[in-house]
């Protein structure tokens, strides 16, 4: 198979924050694989701007140094001397005058012009004002927001005024890399592309769904932004949330971004408010061992939670009476984040009850090894009666579409490209943000009303026992966590 990679206009990628973590270990990288891959044509520019002093030389070597350190297997001296050949920087000062004029002097030719905002969310506003008054928001700007989109409803809802102050809603792409996965993409495809699947995605022939996200990591050294955020923070009301919205929405009229934004809002505005006895919060703690949440965050008294599990339902003909099972956590037994679709078992089992009970799961893996697998019940081959057995049919991007599959661009790359072509799809529109908080404000303060503390659970294990039970209540299982 040969992938077929498009060119993109020219363009000027300005990179606020270009000298910092997320810059250097995702942003710049997934932007060489691309000019490697040709898809970055001759003349575009990449501006670093930062607040500390560097020449443009110093800026080349920076980027230069972590696509070695993030990016080894790609890493190719010559190729990466080319691309940084492209890299321009400017000392920029967010909250005051320094650099602004130089940067408006260096970007002021006519072509696809984005500002990606790779600073701490409370300068987004003084750069939406800054862009505006050195008169770089024009209609050709575009602007990249990165995580975390505010705290609640109200901080979400100033940070979406303070850049419609200055940006129409079509120029803002406010990134969740979940939304750039390849597989998250081909869930849409298998959805929409194929008879087969979209007749039984309702509550008639679904039990239910499990999303699960799993870290083996700790908060490391972003103890003191994880502490003030947690899981239903960082990862439900944005990760997990676009999630559920591609595998609960209705299917879009055309796949184009406000035609499939408009369905993923909806199933938002769904959710039911969650009742505390369907949430479990968990917080990584090894008895008087290391590691222990508190010691990482360095608050002995943290009510944070780094797991979390819930039930969710959303109220609406497709889905009333097929709940949704969301887990996510720290420092658990494997990394691996995946969405199954259980469906029900066959209403009657012509094969009697011992040939025992079966049921189809589609499985969407994101990682290890992005693929998906459908599991069919067969006979168990051999004599001796029918007995029956479940297996996968699987769909291993890398091994049913050959070694290109391993070469598919990554999220960062691949939204990257979207915001230099103008397509939206793939980014979260303000109203869906500030819905999304609309629903997890209120689980939120309920905990901090009550005082809530999460349970304890063993660091590499699949979090606290009362999870397991959040399922076993329902008569229901989550699936494995495999290393
Ligand atoms: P970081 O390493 O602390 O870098 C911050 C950058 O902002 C630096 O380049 C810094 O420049 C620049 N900066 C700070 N104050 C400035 C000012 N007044 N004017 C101009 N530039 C200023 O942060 P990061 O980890 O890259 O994160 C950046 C954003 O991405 C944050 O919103 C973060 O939440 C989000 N994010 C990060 C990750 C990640 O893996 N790192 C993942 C998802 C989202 P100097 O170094 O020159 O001072």
């Amino acid at each position: 198979m040969v992938s077929r990679v498009i060119p993109v206009d020219t363009f000027d990628l300005v990179i606020f924050g270009g000298t910092g973590d997320l810059a250097r270990r995702k942003i710049l990288p997934a932007l060489y694989r691309r000019f490697c891959s040709g898809q970055m044509e001759g003349d575009s520019r990449i501006i670093g701007a930062a607040r500390s002093d560097h020449t443009a030389e110093e800026f080349q070597q920076l980027i230069a140094e972590g696509i070695k350190e993030f990016d080894p297997k790609a890493y190719d001296a010559e190729k990466v001397a080319e691309f940084t050949s492209h890299l321009d920087y400017v000392h920029v000062d967010a909250l005051g005058e320094t650099g602004w004029k130089a940067l408006a002097e260096k970007v002021s030719g006519d072509r696809v012009r984005a500002f990606y905002f790779s600073v701490a969310p409370s300068l987004f506003g003084a750069l939406a004002e800054r862009l505006h008054t050195h008169g770089m928001a024009d209609s050709n700007t575009r602007i990249v927001v990165e995580k975390p989109f505010g705290h609640d409803l109200a901080s979400a809802r100033a940070l979406n005024q303070d850049l419609a102050a200055h940006f129409d809603e079509s120029q803002v792409y406010r990134i969740d890399h979940y939304l750039g996965k390849e597989t998250v993409q081909n869930l849409m495809a298998v959805r929409f592309g194929n008879m087969l699947f979209e007749p039984l995605w309702n509550a008639q022939y679904v039990d239910h769904i499990q999303i699960t996200v799993a870290e083996t990591v700790g908060v490391g050294g972003r103890g003191e932004y994880y502490d003030k955020s947690g899981a239903m923070r960082d990862m439900v009301q944005n990760h997990l949330m676009q999630l559920l919205c591609l595998i609960a929405m209705e299917p879009p009229a055309r796949f184009e971004p406000d035609a499939v934004r408009d369905e993923k809002l909806k199933v938002i505005r769904a959710l039911e408010a969650v009742p505390a006895d369907d949430i479990v919060r968990g917080q990584y703690s090894a008895a008087g061992k290391q590691p222990n949440y508190l010691d990482d965050v360095g608050d002995p008294t943290s009510r944070t939670e780094s797991f979390i599990a819930m039930k969710v339902k959303i109220s609406n003909w497709r889905w009333a009476g097929t709940p949704l099972y969301l887990r996510t956590g720290k420092k658990l037994k494997a990394r691996t984040s995946e969405i199954a679709v259980v469906f029900k078992q066959t209403p009657h089992s012509i094969f009697g009850p011992e040939s025992g009970s079966h049921r189809n799961i589609l499985t969407i893996r994101l990682q290890p090894n992005e693929g998906m697998d459908l599991g069919v019940t067969i006979k168990e081959p051999g004599p001796g009666g029918m007995r029956l057995v479940d297996v996968p049919l699987d769909m291993t991007f890398a091994e049913a579409l050959g070694p290109d599959a391993e070469d598919v661009p990554d999220a960062y790359e691949r939204l990257i490209m979207d915001v230099i072509r103008g397509n939206q799809t793939l980014f979260m529109r303000g109203d869906e943000v500030e819905a999304a908080w609309a629903w997890a404000d209120p689980i939120i303060d309920g905990w901090e009303q009550r005082g809530d503390r999460p349970m304890p659970y063993d660091p590499g294990s699949t979090g606290p026992e009362e999870s397991m039970m959040l399922m076993h209540k329902d008569g229901r299982r989550w699936r494995e966590i495999k290393t």
